[in-house]
């Protein structure tokens, strides 16, 4: 139990059809806070009956929602977004009891994720169709763009609100409905979404959320032909597998999948603020999130003083639970994330490179692990193919500009990517190489609700936030008026 200002935001059943519910035969599944290792509660197990009918619920809400003015719309997301804002405090408890992260990473991503509702809601009213000149003087080309339907929505833990509010904002925005099945890990933000949308003015069934048995969910969503699009935020093994589901009814997707993103630091970098970015893009959530640096590529001749700063700013970092005040670095998610960047470290280590600082479990016990810097780390290691999603900052070095794109390039991923440097020609250069679908340059931090957000190769399709993003909840249609 979280102790919250406003204790009915803490929900745990499901949202169906405007009716908070249990799963049919009343099975749950405990939600345990990663720092103390205590059982918040349960949530619904819930399976394919009871996403059948969260499906159908959507399906009966569309007509009625599509046929709203985009106005009305906008000020249904409008209030959602300031409902956000105004129970910020409480989500962020939520938010950290369930998932981890500083209180203050909390704070931030509720206003990110309001912010999602906002921006989708102005751009709801910006939907814009064409006329097309016409290849006929008898005949007038119109492209109208409508919601393509019900929408189902898959969502990881390590951004718990917004990676909810960057799918149902386009899609409330477009005139779609939705039902969402949050990670089994965190799903109280979700609910605590539903109940301020119906605060908001969201009509029954056109947001619903399920929570329970990912793979049954996932196979009703994917099978069942009213859903006409799925969007999911999340691994890509599992990623590959939703996409493969969806070719039987031949639904839209996006994928927002895994990232190894290489974080460059040339000669001619701002070394400081170079450690400033790292440390934001490496260590924020723990390292926790798929446009974290996985790789750090630094250049021979400020590789040592590069590591020495980083090494002293890392070390520095204040690790606890994420509701003590000053702590930076929460638990990672569980026990498994724990043993995925052991095994990075131990493989590199045994390969050849060293520990500058941290490297082990730490002393708080529970999923706590140190921030840890290697040095003389090389492509031969697992560290360079795979996502490591924890707080390990591994040094590869490099001599020249050709072999560092090289280097980042070698990946079958093309998410997020960083690079130092302030030469301008170099800019341009290395900015037009990278193959991702974002590119940092002399900043850690990238995301926002106004810049398109997604990734390329096997990093997924379609993008989430700015004015493209709601082009994935929209269909064209095309009008050929004849007899004019
Ligand atoms: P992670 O390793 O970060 O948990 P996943 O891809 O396993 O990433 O999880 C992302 C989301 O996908 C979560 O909501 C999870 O419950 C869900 N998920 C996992 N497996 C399946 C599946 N087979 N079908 C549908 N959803 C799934």
């Amino acid at each position: 139990m979280v102790a919250l200002k406003d204790p009915s935001l803490f929900r745990t059943q499901n949202f169906i059809g405007g009716e908070w519910v249990d799963a049919d035969d009343g099975a749950v599944v405990a939600v345990n806070n990663p720092a103390t290792l205590e059982t918040l509660g349960t949530v619904p197990k819930a399976g394919k009956a009871e996403t059948a009918r969260a499906i159908a619920a959507a399906d009966i809400a569309f007509p009625a929602w599509r046929r709203k003015t985009a106005k009305e719309r906008a000020l249904v997301l409008r209030r959602f977004a300031d409902l956000m804002m105004a129970n910020q405090d409480d989500l962020a408890l939520l938010m950290t009891a369930e998932q981890g992260k500083p209180l203050a990473e909390s704070k931030g991503e509720i206003a990110y994720a309001a912010a999602f509702l906002e921006w989708f809601g102005e751009e709801a009213k910006r939907i814009y169709g064409e006329t097309i000149p016409s290849h006929a003087a008898d005949k007038r080309l119109i492209v109208m763009k409508e919601p393509v339907g019900v929408v189902a929505a898959i969502t990881p833990w390590n951004f718990p609100a917004a990676m909810i509010t960057r799918k149902i904002g386009p899609a409330l925005a477009a005139g779609c409905t939705v039902v969402v099945k949050p990670a089994t890990q965190t799903p109280y933000s979700a609910l605590a979404l539903a109940e301020l949308g119906v605060r908001a003015g969201l009509p029954a069934g056109t947001l619903n959320v399920v929570t329970g048995a990912a793979t049954a969910i996932g196979g009703e969503m994917t099978a069942n032909p009213t859903v006409r699009k799925l969007t999911f935020t999340g691994s890509t093994e599992i990623g590959k597998l939703l996409m493969a589901q969806c070719a039987g009814t031949v639904k839209k997707v996006s994928l927002e999948l895994g990232g190894n993103a290489p974080f460059i630091v040339f000669d001619d970098a701002d070394l400081d603020a170079a450690v400033e970015g790292a440390i934001a893009s490496k260590f924020r959530n723990t390292g926790q999130t798929c446009v974290c640096a996985n790789r750090l590529l630094v250049q021979d001749g400020v590789y040592d003083a590069f590591a020495e700063k980083l090494g002293r700013a890392v070390a520095a970092l204040k690790v606890g639970n994420g509701v003590e005040p000053g702590v930076t670095q929460g638990p990672l998610i569980d026990m498994k994330a724990v043993a995925k960047v052991e095994e990075h470290i131990a493989d590199a280590l045994a390969k050849g490179a060293r520990i500058a600082t941290g490297g082990k479990r730490h002393a708080l016990g529970a999923s706590f692990f140190e921030p840890t810097v290697l040095t003389g780390v090389t492509p031969a290691m697992a560290v360079a193919r795979e996502e490591t999603f924890g707080p390990l900052a591994p040094l590869f070095r490099f001599s020249d500009e050709e072999q560092a794109i090289r280097m980042a390039n070698d990946t079958e991923f093309g998410l997020a990517s960083y690079f130092y440097a302030r030469d301008v020609g170099r800019i341009f250069r290395v900015g037009e190489a990278l193959e991702y679908g974002i590119v940092g340059v002399n900043t850690g931090l990238i995301s926002t609700e106004v810049a398109p957000f997604g990734g390329v190769k096997e990093s997924g399709i379609g993008r989430e936030g700015s004015s493209h993003g709601i082009d994935d909840y929209v269909e064209m249609k095309y009008l050929c008026l004849g007899g004019i």
